[in-house]
């Protein structure tokens, strides 16, 4: 302490601003909760002795789960400035020693054998004698290996419950959460009511908990070097999910600055409010279709509130996310058919489930291998739902079900093959007949059936799929990271994901005239399409109708109305005639100044 401070006293804390991706607009002022840092609280359960083998292997698991991730913690350390990067390195390290064949991992072994206990609890009780072993070492530096030690076996225990790391959905008081990472599921438990935001270490744009961010409407920063290190518990803390910083500390000017900026984007979310009963309709009199993306049940009521025309994609993860046992047919039934009398007579376009990749549900762990090498080429999305026709049937069973009460049409995601969609053609049909024959009621004919069109192979093939496919929607999500190889979950290569890049665009507009040409209706319903900087190259490329996020949709058709087709067309064809993306992104976006709503 300094001689002229007065005992006790905090020192005035300073201002730090950190910059990350901004994934979803908005602005939150609050108390940080720093997430990764949160007690668990374990039971002790009693095994049979038939039971050791497999909770050894659970534990097992979770150590290789462990050391995955500290590897992956590792190689981003690098990135990080001179003595950080140094600093990180080592503790990270010391953390990745203690999961090789230490006291700990040795220790568990023999507790979950001797004493028959469950691996969480084995844990918390060798990590309780080791840590008395170093609490009594004089040597401040072993002591703080004790420290570290918990820190393992907390990622150990987090990792063995598969549950997010904080009970996100207790959280109150407009608390802004940090944490080194927000899984999908983690963002699902997150009540908008109650939590302002939230910033983490790891993560990309087009991530799942970036779409479900936005879908929350939940302010959120990505990527955040180092937050969890510099960041105080309960202490003021700014997101700013629009320009991607994190401020902490703000000084009272800061605060102010960013209350009036908040205020600002509430007006004008309200005046997009009067934007809902007017059609997307461009100057020149083309109609476009705007749909709402729906990830969770209270997205309903937004997408009627933003006047969206349907539904254009129901993401149904969701329904497998924080549980463990599967959803059944009929709580699947239920849920489709809320949403088909939600929309009140609008069409309804379920997805069948695509987990893998950045999802995979707790009671899905089984399934498919969270730790494939390269989870986005793996048993993902259709492949998965064909290999385990349980799921897709049960799946495909709620859907029909739900298709005789309303407009229902049925999308596979991840399509890559034309026998993938025969497959499932073959299964509706036969789960259409198992229905009747129980005496339930099903459409006739069947609803349409459905491909994304993500895979670029399935872009080329286009022409094809349209001869089995009674619809495409395009997934520019997917279709970007496998087109560019860009890991659409990591930070580290975020810049690479270019949307206009030439050979996205060209696989777009592929698909969109392979569909054309045989006649069937074809949308998009990646991120893109919920960008008001793109709408006039996807209409110009001769898309009719686009699925978002549902606050996305007044935008959109603001800069909608504001255009003509004629133009637009023309300025999408001078665009496709480009091989440079910079040049392309000046094309477009001098064109949107001359429409005056850039
Ligand atoms: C996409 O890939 O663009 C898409 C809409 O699907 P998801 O984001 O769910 O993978
Ligand atoms: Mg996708």
């Amino acid at each position: 302490m300094r001689i002229d401070e007065t005992p006790g006293a905090e020192p005035p804390a300073i201002e730090k601003r950190l910059t990350g991706i901004g994934v979803s607009p908005g602005i939150a002022i609050g108390p940080a909760y720093l997430g990764d840092r949160g007690e668990i609280t374990v039971s002790e359960n009693r095994i049979a002795e038939a039971a050791v083998e497999s909770e050894r292997g659970r534990f097992a698991e979770a150590v290789a789960m462990s050391v995955k991730q500290l590897r992956k913690l590792r190689s981003r350390a690098t990135a990080l400035p001179g003595e950080a990067s140094d600093e990180i390195g080592y503790v990270l390290d010391a953390h990745l020693a203690m999961l090789a064949n230490s006291r700990l991992v040795r220790g568990v072994n023999q507790r979950i054998g001797r004493q028959r206990i469950n691996a969480e609890r084995a844990i918390q009780l060798e990590t309780d004698e080791i840590g008395k072993t170093f609490a009594a070492m004089a040597d401040p530096y072993l002591a703080a290996r004790g420290e570290d030690i918990r820190v393992v076996s907390g990622r150990l225990i987090r990792n063995l419950l598969r549950k997010p790391y904080v009970p996100y959905s207790g959280l109150s008081g407009g608390a802004i959460v940090f944490a080194e990472e927000v899984t999908p599921a983690d963002t699902a438990l997150m009540d908008p009511r109650r939590i302002g935001g939230f910033a983490t270490e790891f993560g990309g744009p087009e991530g799942h908990t970036a779409i479900m961010a936005r879908a929350l409407g939940l302010p959120a920063v990505l990527g955040v070097p180092d937050l969890l290190d510099r960041a105080q518990p309960d202490s003021e803390v700014i997101v700013d999910g629009t320009t991607g910083t994190v401020i902490l500390n703000p000084s009272p000017e800061t605060r102010e600055v960013y209350r009036l900026r908040r205020a600002a984007l509430q007006r004008e979310r309200r005046q997009f409010g009067r934007l809902r009963r007017l059609p997307a309709v461009t100057r020149d009199g083309i109609e476009i279709t705007l749909e709402a993306n729906l990830e969770l049940p209270v997205e309903v009521e937004h997408a009627m509130a933003h006047g969206a025309a349907g539904l254009g994609l129901v993401r149904t993860e969701f329904l497998y996310m924080n549980r463990e046992d599967l959803p059944s047919e009929d709580e699947q039934y239920e849920f489709f058919a809320s949403l088909v009398r939600g929309m009140e007579g609008r069409p309804v376009t379920l997805r069948t489930l695509d987990v893998g990749g950045d999802k995979l549900p707790e009671p899905l762990a089984g399934y498919a291998a969270a730790d494939a090498a390269n989870p986005a080429l793996g048993l993902r999305a259709i492949r998965l739902s064909l290999r385990e026709r349980r799921l897709l049937d049960t799946q495909l069973a709620a859907m029909l079900r739900a298709a005789n009460k309303g407009r229902v049409r049925i999308l596979l995601p991840m399509v890559s093959t034309l026998d993938e969609l025969r497959r499932t053609r073959e299964a509706m049909e036969q789960v259409a007949r198992r229905l009747r024959r129980r005496g339930v009621a099903v459409p006739d004919p069947l609803p349409p059936l459905g491909a994304m069109i993500e895979v670029p192979g399935a872009a080329l093939a286009a022409d094809a799929l349209a001869g089995e496919a009674d619809f495409f929607a395009i997934g520019t999500n997917d279709l970007i990271q496998y087109t560019l190889a860009i890991d659409r979950t990591d930070e580290q290569v975020a810049h690479l994901y270019d949307p206009l890049h030439p050979a996205v665009l060209r696989l777009i507009q592929f698909a969109v005239e392979a569909a054309v040409r045989r006649r069937i209706p074809i949308s998009m319903c990646g991120e893109l399409a919920g960008e008001p900087r793109f709408a006039a190259l996807l209409l110009g490329l001769g898309l009719r109708e686009l699925s978002m996020a549902p606050q996305s949709i007044p935008r959109v058709k603001q800069r909608i109305r504001s255009l003509d087709m004629v133009a637009a067309t023309r300025r999408a064809r001078a665009i496709m005639d480009q091989a440079d993306s910079g040049r392309i992104a000046a094309l477009l976006d001098d064109f949107n100044a001359t429409v005056g709503t850039a």
